[in-house]
């Protein structure tokens, strides 16, 4: 009996649960993965990710044929195509049991559902595994609903996690034989920038575990102390891995807690982001309206953003003549990544100060970062823009001159990315004259004056 196991979002051997569980039940088992531009496109994946993706599923190939397992690569034109491919490679390869981990996203439910009961009709049977380390409908309050607020969510999903203790899933079964040969990976095409910010990043299981293991073993103890200066290299970096399924959330606790205990304010600290990442997750499928392009919450479904494209596009180029803003736009171009203090202020600078809808800053990031996710995304969006679920009061803007001053105080960050303000003095709000001199451009809008504008307009919509 041959199984069948569909990659999502989920690139990885070990602690993949529904491989696990496809390897030990037939005699062989060929796994797709799915060639969907169609997708990507409307999910406004970037390329960056997708050829991430590509390069690190050659290795993943290697280590699957090493278990006698096959990786198919189909091409799908959208997400609603992916189930009909499935049944059709089900139908002429006599398949009767497929495996999936799910993806929270509204499509991507209805996609698995109409797959199970196409499936059901031809007498198949599809096994869905959870992809979130508890099932998002399993946490809820003790009035029988889903948590809307992160610190209750987040102590009930800590005293789930000391009653069960982690079990992390090992390697697929290797099987018998190999069904099928697998099929090339075609290594997706970029442009000669972006492929050179490819090469800024490691792919591999081993690499991404690695890195897990020498973060959690010493780095993990600074975290608290470190992680909201991007100047200092002191979070994990381990998102495009985390994004892609390189590695899972359950072995990133698992190798937090095993070297230390939550005692340890860093510890504590950096198990609560991976909870943030969770509970984002949960709020996706539990609250389908944020995967609709919708605010969570429903009274800002018609607020009256401004979007002016000027100023739109000069946040996108890093030219707002605020330095931290502007370095840390440029850290997204060239590198596909962003410090998560930085991604707070720049969006809410774009959200309050320019009052540019958070959906156009949502789909930016997702275009160019390499660990864009979903969940994460809108969830960090949301509550920059104060649209979303426990987010930042409107009335709590930051100043990101105040912000630079604290996180970057040095200006090593600025200067790193702007290097045009090195020979400054002061470098988180230059003078208009030092700016001609040195043609960095002026504030594109005034921050108090704009700062009262947002907290006018959003108190009209709040009350
Ligand atoms: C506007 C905005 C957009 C964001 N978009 C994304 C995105 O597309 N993809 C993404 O993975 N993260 C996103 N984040 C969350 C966060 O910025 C990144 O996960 C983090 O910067 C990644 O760096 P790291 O791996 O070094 O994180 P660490 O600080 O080492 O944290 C470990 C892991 O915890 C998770 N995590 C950390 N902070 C958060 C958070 N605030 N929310 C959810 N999960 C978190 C990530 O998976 C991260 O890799 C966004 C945040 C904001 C404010």
């Amino acid at each position: 009996m041959t199984n069948l196991f569909i990659f999502n979002s989920d690139l990885r051997l070990r602690d993949n649960p529904a491989l696990y569980e496809a390897s030990q039940k037939g005699d062989s088992l060929v796994t797709i993965y799915f060639n969907n531009q169609k997708k990507w496109t409307s999910h406004h994946e970037s390329d960056l990710k997708i050829a991430f993706q590509a390069h690190h599923l050659v290795e993943l190939k290697k280590n699957l044929e090493d278990l006698n397992i096959t990786l198919k690569i189909i091409t799908a034109s959208g997400i609603e195509d992916e189930s009909n491919k499935i049944v059709e490679f089900t139908k002429d390869n006599d398949i009767k049991n497929i495996f999936l981990n799910e993806e929270y996203g509204a499509n991507e439910i209805k996609r698995n559902e109409t797959l199970e009961s196409a499936l059901k009709t031809l007498n198949k049977k599809l096994h869905r595994f959870d992809s979130s380390i508890f099932n998002p409908k399993s946490i809820k309050t003790q009035s029988d609903t889903f948590f809307k607020v992160f610190t209750p969510y987040s102590k009930a999903f800590r005293s789930n996690l000391f009653e069960n203790e982690i079990k992390l899933c090992g390697l697929p079964k290797k099987q018998k034989s190999q069904f099928l040969g697998s099929d090339q990976v075609e290594l997706f095409q970029l442009d000669v920038e972006k492929q050179n910010i490819l090469k800024l990043y490691n792919v591999g299981e081993d690499y991404a575990l690695n890195r897990l293991s020498k973060f959690t073993e010493r780095k993990i103890l600074d975290y608290k102390d470190t992680r909201d200066f991007p100047a200092i290299d002191g979070t994990s970096s381990l998102s495009p891995y985390l994004s892609s399924g390189i590695i899972s959330g359950r072995q990133c606790l698992a190798s937090a807690l095993k070297f230390h205990s939550e005692e340890n304010i860093g510890v504590k600290t950096w198990v609560t982001e991976i909870i943030w990442r969770e509970f984002y997750k949960y709020i996706l499928f539990n609250f389908p309206r944020v995967s609709k392009n919708l605010s969570f919450s429903e009274k800002y479904d018609n607020f009256p953003w401004e979007n002016n494209d000027n100023h739109f596009k000069a946040w996108t180029n890093g030219e707002t003549g605020v330095p931290i803003i502007d370095a840390a736009m440029t850290q997204l171009n060239k590198t596909g990544w962003m410090h998560n203090r930085l991604r707070m202020i720049v969006a809410m600078y774009l959200t309050k100060n320019l009052l540019i809808d958070w959906r156009k800053g949502e789909k930016y990031f997702m275009k160019n970062l390499i660990d864009g996710d979903f969940a994460s995304n809108n969830g960090g969006w949301q509550w920059s823009a104060s649209t979303g679920v426990d987010a930042a009061p409107y009335f709590r803007i930051f100043n990101p001159i105040t912000q630079s001053e604290k996180f970057d105080k040095d200006g090593i960050f600025i200067k790193k990315w702007l290097p045009q303000l090195s020979v400054l003095k002061k470098v988180h709000d230059p003078l208009p004259d030092e700016r001609i001199k040195i043609g960095y451009s002026q504030h594109l809008v005034d921050l108090k004056e704009s700062r009262k504008k947002a907290i006018e307009a959003f108190s009209s919509f709040s009350n």
